[in-house]
């Protein structure tokens, strides 16, 4: 291809990252903003950190021989020569976060984030290279207590999004640290007794990290893992006593759950309470919340030992189940009211004024006016084209009696003349009590 070719070819977005676009934002929006409002009601606070980080953070934290800094991060040399890392995650920049700035000093916090995040897999339904997480943090609460909190809270989401009855939660407890070496030996004498069944990424894995092999979705090894000894089966007795006061409040709550003693989760910090909310409408992508604890990561990134526990859920796949669900109210559909339909250039000043009005006296309208001039028959058009629900036209006879036409874009009814002055209250009437 000649120079002059290719500085032509429309370069295009990257794989596996997507652009959001207008027909799609009102139903994120309408999640962000039911998650945003539901961290407010339990007094969780909002955190905003740098999308890029000194990549050591990442490789300490989420461990070296994990899927993620393995082969997933973008990591890139700045001008500096510094070794920089697009955030593949947000727990890490929450604990360097709030170390930094002494969130932690025997206090505790409750935060969330929200953002993209970066991580180089195959790009397919429910799994891209740039995608955004809600996550939840909590630091300085080491009983069962604030375990159940952050599970009851994405419970109530659910439900208030209509999902409740769609999605599982598994659960399963990781143990102390000392529980979890102990059973690492236990496990791996177990796979080198069936050495002959596990493929080659678990074989790879039997070294660096034996318990993801519990991880493994492949289907011949399925019955193998079955057998295999389960670490809840070996828990220490203070991580025993945690989990069961932890499904004892869930009972309480009415949560149901299941234990499944190979949730593993694919990061190294967790221990103890670890768990995933799983869906089967989005075929093999089905966690679409995931979390638990990690009382070691604040210590290992250098800050005093801190409890702490957490969740992060995806928020492509959240929507994505609405949508495969048809969980989609009106509302998260972003739609118009109002067209405000200057009938011919002399009534532009007027529609103008009126939209100004009309918005001060009603807050939750969503009205357009139309621009760009046009004959009157294209003027219609565009307010058909609009997909509001109802349009106001202004034209001289409006303007000299100081009222507007109401006209039913959507439904068979007649049209009205209307007062401008009551025409506040008939919208009302028509759209209800909106405030958003
Ligand atoms: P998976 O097992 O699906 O790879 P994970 O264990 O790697 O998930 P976490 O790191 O725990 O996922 O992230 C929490 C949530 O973020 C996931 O449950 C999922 O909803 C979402 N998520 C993770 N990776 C991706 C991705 N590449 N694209 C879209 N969403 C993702
Ligand atoms: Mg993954």
């Amino acid at each position: 291809m000649s120079k002059s070719d290719s500085s032509k070819k429309k370069i295009q977005a990257i794989r596996g990252m997507n652009d959001l676009l207008p027909e799609h934002s009102p139903l994120w929006q309408y999640f962000e903003g039911k998650v945003r409002s539901l961290l407010a009601r339990y007094g969780y606070a909002e955190i905003r950190t740098p999308i890029v980080e000194q990549t050591a953070l990442f490789a300490r934290s989420i461990g070296e021989v994990t899927d993620i800094v393995e082969k997933e991060m973008y990591t890139f040399e700045d001008r500096n020569g510094d070794s920089l890392t697009l955030r593949p995650e947000g727990t890490a920049s929450c604990v360097r976060a709030a170390m930094e700035h002494g969130l932690l000093h025997n206090q505790t916090q409750r935060l969330w984030y929200q953002g993209p995040m970066f991580r180089h897999e195959r790009p397919q339904k429910g799994r891209y290279r740039q995608f955004h997480q809600v996550g939840v943090e909590t630091f300085g609460l080491e009983g069962p207590d604030i375990d159940a909190e952050v599970i009851l809270l994405s419970a109530r989401l659910w439900r208030e999004l209509g999902l409740l009855e769609q999605v599982t939660l598994e659960l399963n407890s990781l143990g102390s640290a000392e529980a979890r070496a102990a059973y690492r030996d236990t496990l791996v004498a177990y796979f080198e007794q069936h050495h002959d069944r596990l493929d080659e990424d678990s074989r790879r894995r039997l070294t660096s990290n034996p318990l993801r092999i519990l991880d493994s979705k492949n289907p011949e090894m399925a019955a193998m893992l079955a057998d295999a000894p389960k670490l809840i089966d070996h828990l220490d007795e203070e991580s025993r006593a945690h989990f069961e006061a932890l499904c004892a409040m869930l009972d309480a709550a009415g949560i149901t759950y299941e234990i499944n003693p190979r949730l593993v989760r694919g990061l190294d910090y967790y221990g103890r309470t670890v768990f995933e909310w799983t869906t089967t409408a989005l075929g093999s992508q089905g966690t679409i919340c995931a979390g638990g604890r990690y009382d070691g990561l604040v210590e290992q990134l250098g800050g005093k030992p801190t409890p702490a526990v957490g969740f992060a859920m995806g928020i492509e796949r959240l929507v994505l189940l609405l949508e495969t669900l048809e969980l989609v109210p009106d509302a998260a559909r972003g739609e118009l009211d109002l067209y405000l339909l200057p009938m011919d250039d002399a009534a532009t000043g007027a529609a103008l004024q009126l939209g100004e009005r009309l918005r001060g006296e009603l807050p939750g309208l969503r009205a357009q006016l139309h621009c760009g001039g046009g004959s009157f028959k294209s003027r219609l058009k565009k307010a058909d084209k609009s997909g509001a629900r109802l349009a106001l036209l202004l034209g001289e006879n409006e303007l000299n009696h100081g009222t507007a036409t109401l006209k039913f874009l959507r439904e068979e009814r007649e049209q009205q003349s209307l007062a401008q002055e009551a025409l506040a209250e008939t919208l009302t009437g028509l759209l209800g009590n909106r405030d958003t």
